[in-house]
């Protein structure tokens, strides 16, 4: 350890919730130790988010937390409840963004989408990273920080006693939020559309069974003459929150919420978005917040990498927000646990910019585009960009950086995942094999490791991406169908991942599809050598 230094560590992580917690999940994973400092005395009071997408469901499959954190949802909310709009509650629905959850989609992934509050998902989130190896100090913040060519040195104050620490590491990941005080120091502009609106959260307790009971609600967006928001329902349906985004004419609506709201206002904002004033309601807590939709210019300084809220802010319609920072935090782990074992070079972390901010970007545009169609429509429409696809979103973002070698010129920025068939940058799609018998996703492959995978007559590549592996002293897991017990039981692999009998697909440890040979031709070990070196960003 360095002289004056209190804790040596490869990465020290600020911010401990939703994401900071993932990235040390992740890490930890892939076998890097981290320091987690948060603020907070522990994790998350207040539900936040919920909605969970396929995407971020795979990669807490890959961790062994699907069972887990579906057995939380399925106590806390409906399964497979959707988005509907209404004027009031007793109303009705008025509009329905997502009638069933998973309707359409479950064919996509080995995996479906669900609800989990954010104070319900970070204590899992928080066990799993210390059982592998994280460490969190809760109620100390980070001070400052400082960084040079061999690390960062950061200084952390414990909140109660004042003490303080030195912590010295390779790399900071700042997931501190949207206020992020570390993004701020470094200078890095927020660009996009700025605050929305200053919003509140009102948590209430309410009797609202007859509302609800029989029905596929979780999210009701309440679309009133004198407010717009939404509301989010766990069972049993006796407390809830309303989001309040806007009040007055909907032509020409006041944006600020926050300021002097009061418990007597609140309450009346709640009974009006119910819709009937026979309910007992009582106001447990209001949160402030602001809705903003922007995006970070930079993601990365050096030795500094942005995540999560800190990286983008975006309004909650379409449920993304916290979704998008736990996408940064496993396209980071990889490339951290790769650069700091010496097996990458380090411009593999420029690819963490290259390939994230594009398609948070794009997602935070898309959720501004849902905040104008869905709750504040005096927003001119021509700020907004055309609305996409809730799965394009999701599963079909394209990467390109220099840790994708594409097989054609031109990809386009998000594909449908029924499209993607395994172009590179895109996520190896989901195709059920056999493995001794046993039912198995594609995905169940592609976890910690490289993973060469061929088509039944692609013996050659398997034996070329040993022989790279050995070379490179870079871990390849290598998979053929037919062979070792793996079976394509339906003969449908070659199409779901456009490959001839004798091609293979190189999958990233983040399940993206990195490299593609359709067919047998030049297949040899320089060739992924190669491949592999250029993805990695080997000199
Ligand atoms: C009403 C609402 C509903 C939402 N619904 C959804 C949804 O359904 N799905 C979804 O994906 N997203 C949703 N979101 C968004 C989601 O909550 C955020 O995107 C998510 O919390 C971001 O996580 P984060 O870890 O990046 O940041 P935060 O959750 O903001 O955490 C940052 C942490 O950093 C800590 N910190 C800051 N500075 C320091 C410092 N100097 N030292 C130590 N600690 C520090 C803070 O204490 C904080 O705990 C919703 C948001 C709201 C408000």
């Amino acid at each position: 350890m360095s002289h004056g230094v209190d804790v040596e560590i490869p990465v020290l992580i600020v911010g401990g919730s939703m994401v900071g917690m993932t990235a040390a999940l992740l890490l930890g994973h892939h076998g890097v130790p981290s320091l987690v400092v948060e603020h907070h005395r522990g994790t998350a009071i207040h539900p936040r988010a919920a909605s969970v997408t396929q995407r971020t469901m795979e990669i807490f499959r890959s961790v062994g937390l699907e069972q887990v954190v579906r057995a939380k949802s399925e106590a806390q909310f409906v399964q497979d409840a959707g988005v509907v709009g209404v004027e009031t509650l007793a109303g009705g629905a008025t509009a329905h963004y997502i009638a069933n959850f998973n309707d359409g989609i479950r064919d996509l992934s080995p995996t479906v989408r669900v609800f989990l509050s954010q104070n319900a998902l970070e204590p899992t989130l928080k066990q799993s990273a210390e059982e592998r190896g994280a460490r969190m100090l809760f109620s100390t913040e980070c001070v400052s920080f400082e960084q040079d060519a061999d690390g960062i040195t950061a200084v952390v104050r414990h909140r109660d006693t004042g003490g303080i620490q030195k912590v010295h590491a390779q790399y900071l990941i700042a997931a501190d939020g949207a206020h992020s005080r570390i993004r701020e120091q470094l200078g890095i502009r927020m660009l996009g559309h700025g605050t929305l609106s200053k919003s509140v959260t009102i948590y209430f307790r309410a009797d609202l069974r007859r509302f609800l009971d029989g029905k596929l609600w979780a999210v009701v967006y309440a679309n009133h003459p004198r407010l717009r928001g939404f509301f989010r329902f766990e069972k049993p349906f006796e407390s809830a929150f309303l989001v309040v985004n806007t009040t007055g004419d909907p032509a020409r609506p006041n944006v600020d919420v926050s300021t002097g709201l009061t418990n007597d206002i609140a309450l009346q904002m709640v009974r009006t978005a119910i819709g009937t004033p026979d309910i007992p309601v009582t106001i447990e807590n209001v949160m402030h917040w602001t809705a903003t939709a922007d995006t970070a210019e930079h993601f990365r300084d050096g030795r500094i990498l942005i995540a999560g809220d800190a990286a983008h802010v975006m309004p909650p319609t379409g449920g993304w927000g916290g979704n998008a920072g736990v996408q940064d935090a496993h396209n980071l782990a990889w490339k951290l646990a790769h650069v700091l074992n010496g097996t990458a070079g380090a411009d593999l972390l420029s690819t963490y910019e290259q390939e994230r901010r594009p398609i948070d970007e794009l997602t935070v545009e898309q959720a501004y585009t849902r905040y104008v169609l869905r709750t504040d429509p005096s927003i001119p429409k021509d700020t907004m960009q055309p609305l996409l696809s809730d799965l394009n979103i999701e599963l079909g973002c394209v990467y390109r950086s220099a840790a994708i070698i594409p097989d054609a010129d031109g990809a386009p920025p998000h594909v449908s995942p029924r499209e993607s068939r395994a172009m590179p940058g895109t996520r190896a799609p989901h195709y059920w094999l056999r493995r001794d018998g046993e039912q198995i996703s594609t995905l169940d492959l592609f976890n910690r490791n490289f993973t060469l995978l061929a088509a039944a007559e692609g013996a050659a590549w398997c034996e070329s991406a040993a022989g790279a592996a050995e070379q490179l002293g870079v871990q390849v897991d290598v998979f053929r169908l037919g062979q070792d017990g793996l079976h394509d039981p339906t003969g449908g692999f070659a199409a779901a991942y456009e490959v001839e009998p004798a091609g293979c697909v190189l999958v990233r440890p983040d399940g993206f599809v990195a490299w593609r040979a359709k067919n047998g031709s030049g297949a040899s070990t320089a060739r992924l050598r190669s491949a592999v070196g250029s993805i990695l960003c080997r000199s």
